[in-house]
Parts: structure tokens; sequence; C-alpha cells
């Protein structure tokens, strides 16, 4: 019996977000292979269910609806890497947790960010955001999963305006690392034990 439910999103879809930095990095490509990574590790713990914001990678849905698929669950967590703008910033590495205005996010948010700094060992600290617009959650992801009741957050595993940064995204076995560790962090978050 599933305790916990938790909803995965990638963030964008088909090929969006290339990097300056590296030109072989998609951000959508990443971010779809980390989720798929990432669902395969939280299951391996007992009494969770993870289910996708979509099928298949080529298929949009509006933020606000992926944000929705999340009812019912314990968690919505989207998960991307972040862009200062279309040029490279070698300066600009750190990780951000973006959490929802009530603040319930906030501790997992902590804990995902510190994760992805230690693991991608930026020189800049973790950042903890939140962005309110006309009363409600600023990000239609955050929107819909908070018209569902749902705590959402969206990880940004630092930036691909990053050279180092990007390199270490586009290799596969960083992010199975990200994935395992990631899972731990959820786990403890939960309460979550591996099954046997
Ligand atoms: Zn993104």
């Amino acid at each position: 019996m599933a305790n916990i439910k938790i909803c995965l999103d990638a963030g964008h879809y088909g090929k969006y977000n290339r990097s300056p930095a590296v030109p072989e990095y998609y951000e959508s490509d990443m971010n779809w292979k980390l989720h798929l990574m990432l669902k395969a590790r939280i299951e391996e713990y007992e009494g969770v269910e993870v289910i996708l914001t979509r099928e298949n990678q080529e298929t949009d849905k509006t933020l606000f609806d992926r944000g929705c698929t999340s009812e019912g669950c314990d968690l919505f967590l989207s998960i991307h890497s972040n862009a200062v703008d279309d040029f490279v910033h070698e300066d600009v590495d750190y990780p951000k947790s973006i959490v929802q205005l009530d603040g319930r996010g906030d501790k997992l948010g902590l804990m995902l960010g510190e994760c992805v700094k230690e693991l991608m060992g930026t020189k800049q600290d973790v950042l903890l955001f939140k962005r309110e617009h006309q009363g409600g959650e600023y990000y239609g992801v955050l929107r819909g999963a908070a018209a569902v009741g749902t705590m959402g957050i969206i990880l940004e595993h630092s930036f691909h305006t990053n050279t180092k940064m990007t390199k270490w995204l586009l290799d596969d076995n960083n992010l199975a690392k990200a994935a395992k560790a990631e899972a731990e962090v959820i786990a403890k978050y939960f309460g979550l034990k591996k099954k046997a």
C-alpha cells in the first residue's frame, strides 16, 4: 500500500533551452532523463507511488495542467536547470529551489537545494525563492499544484549558462548520482524505508 504519492515533472518538452556554453546540451533532455531516473530511485522505497506529468517528451501540456496532475499527491517536483540569459556566465552557478508562498515546501526545498550544491560542487549557495503574482503563485506549475492542494517545488540544477555545470549535467553518470541522492533526500523527508 502506498502512503506517499509523488508527482515528478520534467521541465519543458522537445528540444528546449539549448546551452550557450555547451551546444549539445538541451535543458529539456536533461530534465526528462533525470526525472525518469529519479522515479526509478524513489520506487526503491516502500509505500510510495510516483506519477509523471507527461507520458512522453514530445508532448506539451500547459504549466497549470502539469501542476494539477499532482492532485492527491504529497509532493509535486519539477526538474530544471537554470539560465541567466542567452549567454555564458561562468560566475553564476547557484542551485535554486522555488517553493510556494505558504512556506510548506521551504524545508524540503532547502534540503534538495543543498543536495544539488553538494553533488555539483557549486561555488554559490542555494537560493530558496518564492514569487507572488496577483495574490497567488507566479509560476504556473506551482499555481496548478496549489490549486489541487499539493506542496510544489521547482528544483533548478545550477545553470546551463555555466560551462562546468553544463558539462556535469551532460554526463549520465552524474544524473544517476543526482537521482540517487535526491531520492534519498525525499525518502528522509517523508520517512520512507528502502524495500527489502
Ligand atoms: Zn527550465
